[in-house]
């Protein structure tokens, strides 16, 4: 989980320690770069920079976040590049994927205005107790929704491409494999590369029981062709909880089916129990401690899923319109001809890469989800723009993945940085801990029953704040801004010293005083 790791940047030690046997493997001395750049700069293509066995300085598969990212840096630092990538489709497959990937066509963006969506349920209900007279919610038309978000993606992707051009990155259209340390083959057609980027992300995987084939997964339930009546979500991580919540407040039935006690494993324990708690408060069934044994289509199209608690009893969940699985992605390795090129791979697939992305083929590199670090977009884009100075400015650079801020676009909204109360007592001997609960203003008249949370962890022997929490509205948007103030090293004095917003949530953070919890050695003291 990305909060749990905690590597500082080397980034000045990384710079006077560039071994003789890096610059080799690259391809790019410090003498080529130049010759590369001052070519460029007088019109001559980079083809004549690079050896000539070779076509590109960097072929990059996959057109997702870290592979446009990386690709378009490695080429305004003066690498010839090129990236190949499947044709558009909204769903992904085999043969479709499309320049944007995951985070654009099918994660992140569509997940978030499907949030956006579901939202104005929640604001047509709370208006009532500020005099509105909106008693009951106007019809929603699904398609002029889906109409509106395919227009986007489609935008998007279209954006994305204008970018690749822009940055005189080639693209290829197709399926790229890998053939050898330097060769790369794009549905039949060869390409030779000094370095070969993996960028190909993930694809979400299914639980292998009975009647899987009738659940869908993320890919499909950002295209469903209607708002389901009654859903069951199986899985408790991000996916699991986000969509939970967009269909819930969609006025859809949810059953949540997860093995945990609690969802989002990997997260402050107590924030954890906080979501959960909210969740119930706002009528999504949570099944906790619950394992899915079989689905079963019924007679009417519908489809029962039948689950097992912890004591071993069974029970069904019936009539559901859909059934989705969000149990984890996989890294899209699969027909990609790693293994075959000797790149080494891990036990879920994932390509196994070093501090500096680079896999046990010197000229091979990967980056992103199909590393299986941190599933993040964000964390690709640092991915590729570290690899990009690597590769191409022989500036070796490590990701930093110290104090990386994320969101669950869950209903409140649950964002987090640095530390969780549990990770801080493992790695830290005296620990503070201070907390809030409270009711937010707007749901004091809009009758909401939902409450806000907010915690600090603080290394009690430096005053340093290493985790900030926060469930509530708007918590990803204010947790970006401590996210700067955590990864600065700010101190809970100098928290303590600013002055709040008010009236705001966000000024709970610089007003609270007194420590919940002192934890000495290990111990609650
Ligand atoms: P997660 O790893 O977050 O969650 C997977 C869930 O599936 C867990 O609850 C897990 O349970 C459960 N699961 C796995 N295997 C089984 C099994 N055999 N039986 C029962 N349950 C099982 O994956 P997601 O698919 O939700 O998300 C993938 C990644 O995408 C995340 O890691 C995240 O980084 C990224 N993402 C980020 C978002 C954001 O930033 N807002 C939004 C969406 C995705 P258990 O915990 O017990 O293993």
């Amino acid at each position: 989980m990305n909060m749990m790791m905690k590597t500082r940047s080397c980034f000045s030690v990384n710079r006077c320690q560039i071994p003789q046997a890096f610059i080799t493997a690259t391809g790019f001395t410090s003498h080529s770069r130049r010759s590369s750049t001052s070519l460029s700069r007088s019109g001559t293509t980079l083809r004549a920079s690079t050896a000539e066995e070779y076509d590109y300085d960097i072929f990059t598969i996959g057109a997702g976040s870290g592979g446009v990212r990386g690709s378009r840096f490695a080429a305004s630092y003066g690498a010839k590049v090129a990236v190949c990538e499947l044709p558009f489709d909204f769903i992904s497959s085999e043969t479709k994927g499309g320049v944007g990937g995951t985070c654009v066509l099918r994660g992140c963006v569509p997940k978030k205005l499907m949030v956006y969506a579901s939202e104005y349920a929640d604001s047509f209900r709370d208006s009532v107790g500020f005099g509105w007279e909106q008693r009951d919610l106007p019809p929603h038309t699904w398609s002029r929704f889906m109409d509106g978000k395919r227009k986007e993606l489609m935008r998007l992707n279209g954006a994305y491409k204008n970018t690749l051009a822009n940055a005189k990155v080639e693209l290829l259209e197709g399926r790229g494999s890998v053939v050898g340390p330097h060769e790369v083959d794009v549905d039949g057609k060869r390409y030779r590369a000094k370095n070969i980027l993996i960028a190909v992300g993930g694809r979400p995987t299914k639980l292998n029981i009975p009647g899987e084939e009738f659940c869908i997964t993320s890919d499909e339930a950002l295209e469903l062709p209607a708002a389901p009546k009654k859903v069951t979500v199986i899985g408790g991580g991000y996916i699991a909880v986000e969509f939970s919540g967009i269909f819930s407040r969609f006025g859809c039935e949810v059953h949540t089916v997860y093995r945990q006690p609690l969802p989002l494993r990997g997260f402050d324990q107590e924030c954890r129990k906080f979501l959960a708690e909210q969740y119930t408060q706002t009528g999504l069934n949570l099944h906790s401690e619950c394992s899915p044994t079989e689905v079963k289509k019924q007679s009417d199209g519908r489809y029962t899923v039948v689950i097992k608690d912890a004591s071993g009893a069974m029970k069904e969940l019936t009539d559901n319109d859909a059934v989705m699985m969000a149990t984890g992605r996989a890294p899209n390795v699969k027909g990609l001809g790693l293994e075959e090129a000797g790149v080494k791979l891990g036990n879920s697939g994932e390509v196994l890469v070093d501090e500096y992305s680079r896999t046990n083929v010197p000229s091979i590199w990967a980056i992103g989800d199909v590393t299986n670090r941190i599933q993040l977009t964000p964390v690709a884009l640092m991915e590729g723009m570290a690899v990009a100075k690597t590769i191409v400015l022989n500036e070796p650079t490590k990701p930093d993945y110290w104090a990386v801020a994320s969101a669950v676009f869950s209903h409140p909204e649950l964002a987090t940085v640095g530390l969780s109360e549990e990770q801080a007592m493992k790695d830290y001997k005296n620990v503070d801990v201070y907390t809030t609960s409270f009711r937010p203003m707007r749901n004091t008249i809009s009758g909401s029953p939902l409450r806000s949370f907010m915690k600090l962890v603080v290394d009690a022997d430096t005053d340093k704040v290493i985790g900030v929490h926060m469930i509530g509205d708007h918590a990803a948007e204010i947790m970006q801004g401590f996210a700067v103030c955590v990864k600065a090293g700010v101190t809970k004095s100098q928290m303590d010293s600013s002055v709040g917003i008010h009236p705001s949530a966000a000024e709970e953070f610089v007003t609270m005083r007194t420590a919940t919890r002192k934890i000495r050695n290990g111990v609650p003291a």
